[in-house]
């Protein structure tokens, strides 16, 4: 801003040598640099055009939850009152598939009981609604651990990589590429693989990963559980540039995990996402349309 209260004063460090600085400018402390930038800035804000963020408060449902089928902590009954109580409309119980023996994966007669209870759920839940999808695993070679009779019949497919994490960057982006050109998997569950002080993320080519992404209408996650926060700000904003669909998800493994939620959602908001770009911001009827009857991708808005 080229007012008068912006312009450069000299003052006295402490060690009495010169430095300058500026007043009434937020962004331009250094010498006004960015002095243009704030001023097309504050006239956006001025005339409404700042996005307005996604909220909490915006988020309806919960499309990446745990329960004791598999290495949750809790029955589905007691995962969903939970997610209820939190104001939620919807989850989508993604228990982990048959490969990942440690988890105690669901084989595919396991998940079809699992189906008969969900719908046993869902015909007394009243508005809340139970969704069947799986978190299944990619394995090494990029195959799938679950045929597409099987995955066909699911709400919601989420494909995770959970092994294999040193491999080459071709070879685990390629890996990922393919999972994501399957007709069913509807999103990519903590994409970069990182543990924040624990594992770095995988060697993962994620510009090839988003233009796939974009391209076949897989969806990305928002991981908020804290160690993981995957895919990070700077991705989020660029699934934004793309048109990619993203869901925030806790990847609630135990009740109180739902409370990682507005983690999730400050990293959107970082990428500058608003509620129009969030999957799981959408009411549920509007999001089974969106996603289509005879794919698990997502259509346009
Ligand atoms: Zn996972
Ligand atoms: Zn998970």
């Amino acid at each position: 801003m080229s007012t008068a209260s912006s312009a450069p004063k000299t003052i006295h460090g402490s060690a009495g040598q010169k430095r300058r600085t500026s007043i009434g400018c937020w962004d331009c402390r250094s010498f006004h640099r960015n002095c243009e930038k704030t001023a097309a800035r504050w006239r956006r804000a001025l005339t409404g055009a700042l996005p307005r963020l996604v909220t909490a408060e915006d988020i309806r449902g919960d499309l990446h939850v745990h329960s004791r089928w598999s290495d949750g902590m809790h029955s589905l009954d007691k995962v969903a009152a939970a997610a209820r109580k939190r104001g939620l409309a919807y989850i989508a119980l993604t228990d982990h598939s048959r490969s990942l023996g440690v988890t105690r994966g669901l084989t595919i007669e396991r998940l079809m009981e699992q189906r008969e209870e969900i719908t046993a759920f869902n015909r007394n839940s009243g508005d809340f609604r139970v969704l069947h999808g799986t978190e299944m695993d990619i394995l090494p070679d990029g195959s799938l651990d679950f045929p597409d009779e099987v995955l066909k019949e699911l709400d919601f497919v989420i494909a995770s990589i959970h092994s294999a994490f040193k491999q080459p960057r071709e070879q685990i982006t390629a890996r990922m590429v393919a999972a994501m050109r399957n007709p069913w998997v509807t999103m990519i569950a903590h994409p970069t693989g990182r543990v924040l002080g624990e594992r770095e993320a995988y060697e993962i080519d994620m510009d090839d990963v988003l233009r796939v992404a974009a391209e076949t209408g897989t969806a990305m996650e928002i991981n908020a559980y804290p160690l993981r926060l995957d895919i990070n700000d700077r991705q989020a904003r660029r699934t934004k540039e793309l048109g990619i669909p993203v869901a925030i998800n806790t990847d609630a493994h135990v009740i109180t995990n739902f409370d990682f939620l507005p983690y999730g959602v400050a990293t959107a908001r970082r990428g500058w996402l608003e509620k129009v770009d969030v999957l799981n911001a959408l009411e549920l009827p509007e999001l089974l349309r969106r996603k289509g009857r005879n794919s698990g991708k997502f259509g346009g808005h």
